[in-house]
C-alpha cells in the first residue's frame, strides 16, 4: 500500500516524467545510431568473404599480425593510424595484386563493445555508444581494406595457469597488464572467477569475441545468420600454461590457436631500427606478432622499414587464411602454431 501511495506523490510524479523523459532521448538516439538495416553493403559482404590470392609454389609469404585492436579513442585514433599507414604502404595498387600488403588483426572483444577499463573508463552511455559504433566501423573497414579480423579473446585476460589474486597475476606478468574489470558493471559475467580458467570459462571468453565481430560485421539483429569470419584465436599474453583446457575449448569452438615470433614492439625501449631487425631476423618462421598502435606510432615507424626490406627480397604480406590456404596447412582446431 505504501508503494502505491508514493505513486501518486508530487516528487514520484516529478521522478516519473524525467524517467520517462531520460527513455525517450536514448530511444531517439539508439534509433538514430544503430541503423535498423542489418545486410552490409554489398561491396562490404564481398569483402567478408575473404577473397583468397594464389601464389606461385615456393613464394615467400609472410603475415603481418597486430593484437589488441580496435583502440580509436576521441583525439587518438591509433587503429585508424595503423590501417592508413598501411594503405599508404599500398597506394596504387589494388586488393588482388600480390603485392598489395593484407595483414590479420587479432580483436579484443571489450574494445570493440568500448568496455575497455583502460581506454574507456568514465564515459558516459552516449559516449560509449559513439565508441562502439566507431569500433564497429574500424572492424568493418579492416575488412574493406582486405585485412583479416581474428579472435583475441573477450576481456583480454589472462588464460595460463599462473595463481590470480585480486587482479594480479604472480608468475611475471605485472598487474597492469591485466586488465581490472571490476569497475565495468557491463562486465559482470566475466567476473568472480578463479583462476587458472576452467573450459567452460575460457570457452565463453572466446566464444563472445567471436559475436562480437560478427555483431560488428552484420548488426545486432542479423549475426548469428552468417558464418563466423573469425576463423584464428590467439591467447592474450600468447599463454600455453592451461593447456589442456585452452585446447578443448578452442577445438569445441573450431579454432586453432595461432602464435609466432613476436617483435617485442611493446617494450618502450626497442627503437623502430631493433623491432624491424628482430622481424628481420625471424622472417622465415612466416609470421610476426605486433600490437595495435595504442601506445604510441612507433609500430607505423617499423612498418615503414620492415615492409619494404621484405619486399626488396620478394616476400608477399598475406593474411593468415591466404597462407593456411598456400601451404594448404590444414591447420587442426584446438591445436597450438608458432610458425608455418
Ligand atoms: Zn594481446
Amino acid at each position: 500500500m505504501k508503494k502505491i501511495l508514493f505513486l501518486f506523490t508530487g516528487k514520484a510524479l516529478y521522478l516519473g516524467l524525467t524517467c520517462i523523459s531520460a527513455f525517450a532521448l536514448l530511444f531517439v538516439f539508439l534509433g538514430c545510431n544503430s541503423p535498423a538495416n542489418p545486410d552490409p553493403p554489398p561491396l562490404l559482404r564481398e569483402a567478408y568473404t575473404a577473397k583468397l590470392r594464389t601464389f606461385a609454389p615456393g613464394a615467400k609469404l609472410f603475415v603481418l599480425t597486430f593484437d589488441d585492436g580496435p583502440s580509436n579513442v576521441p583525439g587518438a585514433p591509433h587503429t585508424e593510424n595503423l590501417l592508413n599507414a598501411l594503405n599508404n604502404l599500398n597506394a596504387g595498387l589494388t586488393e588482388d595484386d600480390p603485392n598489395y600488403i593484407k595483414a590479420t588483426m587479432f580483436l579484443i572483444g571489450m574494445r570493440i563493445d568500448a568496455l575497455d577499463p583502460i581506454l574507456d573508463t568514465g564515459i558516459n552511455f552516449i559516449e560509449k555508444e559513439k565508441r562502439k559504433t566507431e569500433r564497429r566501423a574500424l572492424v568493418q573497414r579492416m575488412l574493406a581494406d582486405g585485412h583479416e579480423v581474428a579472435n583475441h579473446s573477450y576481456t583480454h585476460t589472462y588464460l595460463g595457469g599462473g595463481t590470480f589474486v585480486d587482479g594480479i597475476v604472480e608468475d611475471g606478468l605485472s598487474i597492469y597488464d591485466i586488465p581490472d574489470i571490476s569497475g565495468i558493471p557491463e562486465l559482470a559475467k566475466f567476473k568472480n572467477r578463479q583462476w587458472p580458467l576452467n573450459k567452460a570459462e575460457i570457452a565463453n571468453e572466446i566464444q563472445e569475441c567471436q559475436d562480437t565481430i560478427q555483431k560488428a560485421i552484420y548488426g545486432d539483429d542479423n549475426y548469428k545468420n552468417f558464418p563466423y569470419v573469425s576463423k584464428f584465436f590467439r591467447t592474450p599474453f600468447t599463454s600455453i600454461e592451461n593447456t589442456t583446457n585452452l585446447e578443448n575449448a578452442t577445438a569445441e569452438l573450431n579454432l586453432p590457436i595461432i602464435h609466432g615470433p613476436s617483435s617485442d614492439d611493446y617494450f618502450s625501449w626497442h627503437t623502430p631500427q631493433e623491432i624491424a631487425d628482430i622481424i628481420w631476423r625471424d622472417r622465415y618462421e612466416k609470421i610476426s606478432i605486433n600490437h595495435d598502435p595504442v601506445t604510441g606510432t612507433k609500430i607505423i615507424d617499423v612498418l615503414n622499414i620492415i615492409i619494404p626490406r621484405l619486399k626488396d627480397e620478394g616476400w608477399y604480406f598475406v593474411t593468415l587464411s591466404e597462407l593456411d590456404n598456400h601451404l594448404d596447412s590444414k591447420l587442426i582446431p584446438g591445436q597450438i602454431y608458432v610458425n608455418f
